[in-house]
C-alpha cells in the first residue's frame, strides 16, 4: 500500500534508537523527509546516515535534550512546520513512591507530558491551516495498566492522554489527528536497561527476566522496533485521517492480563 506521504516532512523526537528509530526508518521508507533528535551525537549521526543510505531521503539531525526548552526550540527551528510529529523521550526512572521527591515528579511531567504538549502547541496551527497533520505520542502500556515501580511514568503519561483527549477530537475536522501508541514490552535498550537494574539488585538474571517477560506475552515474544515503526507510519499516512484521540496498545496481546 502506498501510504500517500511521500515528500511530507516529519519531526521524530528521540529517534536515534529503539522505537523512535523504528518510526523514523518506516517513515523514510515512505519517502518522508526527516528531522530526528537525540542527546547523544554519535548514535544520532550514525542513524541518520543509515537512513539516508537506505532510503535516499533527507535526514537532518538536532542534537539536544527534547525535554528542555532549548532542545525543543532547536528542533522547531530546524523544522517549524512539520506535517508529522512523533513525540518521544526516555521514560522516567523506576523506584518506590516513598522515595520520589516532588522534583522527580516535576521532571517526569516536564519530560513525558509538557514536552509533547509544547511541541504540539507549536506545530498545530500550520497543520490546521494546511489541512494535514499527524501527531503520534509514544507513551506506554502503563496508561491502560499502570506498572509497579514506574509511578512517575504512569502518572505523566496518563496526564498527557487526558490533556489531549478533547483537542484530538476538535482538530480532526481539519484532517489533523492526534493519537497515542502504547508500547508493551519491545526489545530495545530501554527494556534491557530496566532489566539490568533488577539484575544489579541481585534478585534475578537477564535470562530469567526475559523468560518471564516473554511468558506473559501471548504472542510469545518481545515486539520489534521495526513493527512498531510500520504501525506508526500507517497512522501517519494519508489513509489514517479517521483515527484520532486513540490510545493504541501494541503489546502482543498482554493486556488485560491472564485470560
Ligand atoms: P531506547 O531504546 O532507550 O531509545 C531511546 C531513544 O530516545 C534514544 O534514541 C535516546 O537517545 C533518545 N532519548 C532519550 N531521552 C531523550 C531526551 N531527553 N531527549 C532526546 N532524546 C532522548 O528506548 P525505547 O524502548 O525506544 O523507548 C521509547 C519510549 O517508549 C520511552 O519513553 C519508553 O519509556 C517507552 N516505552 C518503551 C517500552 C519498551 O518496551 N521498549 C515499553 C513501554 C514504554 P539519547 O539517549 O542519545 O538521547
Amino acid at each position: 500500500m502506498d501510504l500517500g506521504i511521500k515528500g511530507r516532512r516529519a519531526i521524530v523526537c528521540a529517534g536515534s534508537k529503539g522505537l523512535g528509530r523504528g518510526c523514523a526508518e518506516a517513515l523514510a521508507r515512505e519517502g518522508v523527509e526527516l528531522v530526528i533528535t537525540a542527546r547523544g551525537g554519535e548514535a544520532l549521526e550514525a542513524t541518520a546516515k543509515a537512513i539516508r543510505d537506505a532510503t535516499g531521503v533527507s535526514v537532518k539531525t538536532v542534537q539536544g535534550d527534547i525535554t528542555t526548552e532549548a532542545g525543543r526550540a532547536d528542533v522547531l527551528a530546524a523544522l517549524p512546520d512539520p506535517d508529522i510529529l512523533i513525540t518521544n523521550a526516555g521514560g522516567p526512572p523506576q523506584g518506590e513512591f516513598s522515595g520520589f521527591e516532588l522534583d522527580d515528579w516535576r521532571r517526569a511531567v516536564e519530560a513525558n507530558m509538557l514536552t509533547p504538549i509544547a511541541l504540539i502547541k507549536a506545530v498545530l496551527p500550520k497543520m490546521t491551516e494546511r489541512k494535514f497533520g499527524r501527531i503520534l505520542n509514544i507513551t506506554s502500556y502503563s496508561v491502560k495498566a499502570p506498572i509497579a515501580r514506574l509511578e512517575l511514568s504512569n502518572g505523566a503519561r496518563a496526564g498527557l492522554t487526558g490533556a489531549l483527549a478533547s483537542l484530538a477530537r476538535r482538530v480532526a475536522v481539519n484532517n489533523v489527528t492526534i493519537n497515542h501508541l502504547l508500547p508493551g514490552p519491545f526489545d530495545t535498550d530501554r527494556i534491557r536497561g530496566n532489566w539490568r537494574q533488577v539484575v544489579a539488585a541481585g534478585t534475578s538474571t537477564m535470562e530469567e527476566l526475559e523468560r518471564n517477560a516473554v511468558k506473559a506475552i501471548p504472542a510469545g515474544r518481545l515486539g520489534t522496533a521495526e513493527e512498531f515503526g510500520n504501525f506508526a507510519a500507517f497512522l501517519c499516512s494519508a489513509h489514517a485521517g479517521f483515527t484520532t484521540g486513540q490510545s493504541i496498545l501494541l503489546d502482543g496481546g498482554s493486556y488485560p492480563g491472564t485470560l
